[in-house]
């Protein structure tokens, strides 16, 4: 019998992937988490059923939402990972030896066990002695801190469940004061592409206009999430994503990526004309 994960992305939308087998199934205090194993994307960690990474596709999700920052900011030392639980975020992080602290924050311990166990290959880095991770909401978490961070990377679930605060402006302005004057924040914002989604995307990104004096979006292709376009926030207090990038820094740091280039960096904050519209109207 055939074994496939099927997941809803619009009413009259969804995505399948054909498994070869259920790795692990169990439910935490917040959300149920299941690791299956498929011959096109390797394994994949789903949460309440919702795709949060493949081992085929995470490199493009997990290099976008740090070398982005990482590129802009001159001297980032201290960093605040919001949700990344599975260590894909982190295991990029670690690469700068520049960076002396990273506090992960996972609501959910479950994830990083299971992760740990069964996702080595983003969870491997999660021991590095520069990282703490704390069990705890990210939403209260950054209530309590401030003037710390140089980069608050917020790697979360959708904002329905444990991810609904971290989407909302009480959030985004603790995340302000949290940061150092010339700190910034990236956020996963959604797709653009599916109205029921990017009604979220919208909501995401006006509260961050609210918030912050720097704001853009910028675009990766994800083939495993809704409609494969994704988006993410970039928040800033003092540098601009594009104008303040010093390619050639970058590029003498001899990191070996995958997706992340300078190119690519300049481009993915070229947005569809469509995707301008949805941000103008907000
Ligand atoms: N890349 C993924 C995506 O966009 O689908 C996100 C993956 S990561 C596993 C998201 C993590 O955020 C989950 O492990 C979840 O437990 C965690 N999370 C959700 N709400 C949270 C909260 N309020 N505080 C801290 N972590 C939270």
């Amino acid at each position: 019998m055939e074994l496939w994960f099927t997941e809803k992305h619009t009413e009259n939308v969804t995505f399948s992937i054909k498994v070869d087998r259920q790795l692990y199934c169990g439910r935490s205090d917040f959300q149920r988490i299941d690791i299956f194993e498929s011959k096109e994307f390797g394994r994949f960690l789903t949460l309440d059923g919702y795709m949060m990474l493949t081992e085929k596709d995470e490199f493009i999700y997990h290099e976008m939402i740090v070398h982005v920052p990482m590129a802009v900011h001159p001297a980032v030392k201290r960093v605040l990972v919001i949700g990344g639980g599975d260590g894909g975020a982190v295991r990029e992080l670690v690469r700068y030896p520049s960076i002396e602290q990273i506090d992960l924050v996972e609501i959910d311990r479950q994830v990083v066990d299971v992760c740990r166990k069964y996702l080595p290959q983003t969870a491997s880095r999660l021991d590095d002695p520069r990282v703490t991770i704390y069990y705890e909401d990210g939403l209260k978490f950054v209530r309590t801190r401030e003037n710390v961070y140089d980069l608050i990377i917020v790697d979360s679930t959708d904002p329905f469940g444990p991810g609904e605060g971290l989407f909302t402006k009480e959030f985004y302005g603790n995340c302000y004061k949290a940061l150092t004057a010339e700190g910034l924040m990236v956020n996963q914002q959604e797709s653009p592409f599916y109205p029921v989604d990017a009604i979220a995307m919208q909501r995401a990104h006006k509260r961050i206009v609210d918030s912050f004096p720097i704001s853009r979006v910028y675009q990766a292709h994800i083939p495993t999430y809704p409609s494969g376009h994704w988006l993410f926030g970039f928040a800033s207090k003092k540098y601009h994503p594009v104008t303040d990038f010093n390619d050639s820094k970058w590029e003498t740091l001899g990191l070996k990526t995958k997706y992340y280039n300078t190119k690519i960096h300049i481009g993915a904050f070229a947005l569809p004309n469509y995707v301008k519209n949805l941000l103008e109207e907000v």
